[in-house]
């Protein structure tokens, strides 16, 4: 082949770009380099959902909530090192010290050149995307939290997160309560309150008409073990929410909160992943427990640990060539959580298991017969 002809052959692998989205991270140490982490440090960009304020000690006042992260501004030094040049700050942790951590948290993150979005010291701020150029391509980042706790969210003169609020009605089934007594036989239907989906939409359609990508951060979901038996995992707001955002261009929602993995689907050229797991997820101190309601303390069951450090990353393959800069693949990338909490790559036998059970999840089952799996990952082929 002559030299000219193998450049064209080569050149669209040459123009792809590599957008990798983690899960959830909370940072407290050194994170071990692995093969897993060296790989996600060559992508032109990783985005990851900074769970929780990065603070200096005695800044600001704890919640009043059952548990409180936050971590020191040194440990986000080596974010950069390990390719994250995104962090998304709409999460349930984030306002759990208060203003004055959210305003260092920036601070930190300005300081060590991380973009952010998803929180700032007002409502406009907080919706504000992240943007930035890779290799020529204008990718917009955005984030917003469903899971909110009183206060959290931004409004107008308030700091807080990109929040969108949910409503929560309990259908209750009396017989099987009559039939199993202490059992919660219960059913939570939820929606989305409507002013906040015409907000994100628009912010949303805004990204997407200024950007060439979209990508959309989402904290949501269930934390593991606290939806009703009868539901599965996902919530009822969940589907109908990522159709609003997908059809106002978002191209990859990449969803985080419930510390286990959740389906991945495709909403025409959107790719949803419902729960990718955490990510880097070092031990946090232990907090004070709030004293209402009544819980029992139980004990984390095995099988329970072991699903928090399952995990799955995305990454987008953008074709650079193309005109419209488009997205041609997302892959799923399965991992696990090791005993530091540091993420690795699992045995292919392994990542297929994985994959096979996002692929089951009722939400994804239309794409589990359409994606290619090979070698322990999956590709979603997008054009
Ligand atoms: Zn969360």
């Amino acid at each position: 082949m002559p030299q000219s002809a193998m450049e064209n052959t080569l050149q669209p692998m040459r123009e792809d770009l590599r957008i990798v989205m983690t899960g959830d991270i909370h940072v407290r140490r050194t994170v071990e380099v692995s093969p897993l982490i060296t790989d996600i440090s060559t992508a032109d960009c990783v985005f990851a959902n900074l769970e929780g304020p990065a603070c200096e000690k005695g800044t600001g006042y704890p919640s009043d909530k059952t548990v409180l992260l936050k971590t020191d501004p040194r440990w986000l030094d080596q974010l950069p090192s390990l390719g994250v040049r995104v962090v998304s700050l709409a999460n349930n942790h984030m306002m759990d010290y208060g203003p004055a951590a959210l305003e260092q948290t920036i601070r930190a993150l300005d300081e060590r050149g991380i973009r952010h979005t998803g929180a700032g010291l007002d409502e406009a701020a907080a919706f504000r995307p992240a943007r930035i150029q890779c290799r020529g391509v204008d990718i917009a980042f955005l984030s917003f939290c469903c899971t909110l706790p009183p206060n959290y969210r931004a409004t107008d003169g308030r700091p807080g997160v990109a929040g969108i609020r949910v409503r929560s009605s309990f259908e209750p089934d009396l017989s099987r309560m009559e039939e199993e007594p202490g059992s919660a036989s219960l059913y939570v239907h939820t929606d989305v309150f409507p002013p906040d989906l015409g907000k994100v939409r628009e912010a949303v359609r805004r990204a997407s008409r200024d950007a060439d990508i979209v990508i959309v951060g989402m904290h949501w979901g269930v934390s593991l073990g606290w939806t009703p038996v009868v539901q599965g995992q996902t919530a009822d707001y969940q589907r109908p929410l990522a159709d609003v955002l997908a059809g106002a261009g978002a191209d990859i929602l990449c969803g985080g909160h419930a510390h286990a993995i959740n389906g991945v689907c495709r909403i025409e050229n959107c790719v949803v992943g419902y729960s990718q797991g955490n990510f880097i997820w070092h031990p946090h101190a232990s907090t004070p427990a709030r004293l209402t309601p009544p819980y029992k303390s139980v004990e984390e069951p095995d099988w329970k640990r072991q699903r928090k450090r399952e995990g799955y990353l995305l990454e987008a393959i953008i074709d650079r060539a193309r005109t419209g800069r488009t997205l041609k693949e997302v892959r799923v990338v399965p991992y696990f959580l090791d005993d530091r909490g540091d993420p690795q790559r699992g045995s292919i036998e392994y990542s297929e298991e994985i994959l096979g059970r996002l692929a089951g999840y009722a939400e994804s089952s239309k794409i589990g017969k359409r994606w290619n799996s090979e070698n322990g990952k999956a590709t979603i082929q997008l054009c």
